[in-house]
């Protein structure tokens, strides 16, 4: 199957792809040995119940030990941040169309992951087609 380079997209809406399989951003504000608390990325202000669920989803692990399948935060139905406005920096920081989105949407592509927006990705088209 030969496929094509991905379109860079205009929106997020029914993608989320950068939101899963890569463990989870929001481990940068979990409790950690060594760190004093809060944790130094933890933002001013983020509510005690995001904490706690943090500091529970997290606990005894540090950065890559924890689940992969999809971040904390991330909402498969909406395909959505639950907590947008409390993203982290590094989540702030990635670029819609940028490098590492098309990357990641390029390996969706390839791997025919299945989701909402898939039909904005671009297109494969079989062998001897
Ligand atoms: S992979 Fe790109 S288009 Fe998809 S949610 Fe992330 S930034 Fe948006
Ligand atoms: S914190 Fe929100 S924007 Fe960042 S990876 Fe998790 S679900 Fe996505």
């Amino acid at each position: 199957m030969f496929v094509l380079p991905v379109l860079p997209p205009s929106s997020c809406d029914g993608c989320g792809l950068c939101c899963v399989g890569i463990g989870s951003p929001v481990l940068l504000y979990a409790s950690r040995p060594g760190f004093g608390e809060p944790h130094p990325y933890r933002p001013v202000g983020l509510p005690q119940d995001l904490v706690e669920e943090i500091d529970s989803h997290f606990s005894g692990l540090t950065r890559g030990q924890e689940p992969q399948g999809q971040c904390l935060w991330f909402d498969a139905a909406s395909r959505q941040c639950q907590h947008y406005e409390l993203r982290p920096q590094i989540c702030r920081e990635y670029e819609l169309a940028g490098p590492s989105c098309l990357i990641r949407r390029q390996e969706a592509l390839e791997n025919g992951e299945d989701f909402p927006a898939r039909a904005t990705l671009g297109a494969t088209i079989p062998d001897g087609g």
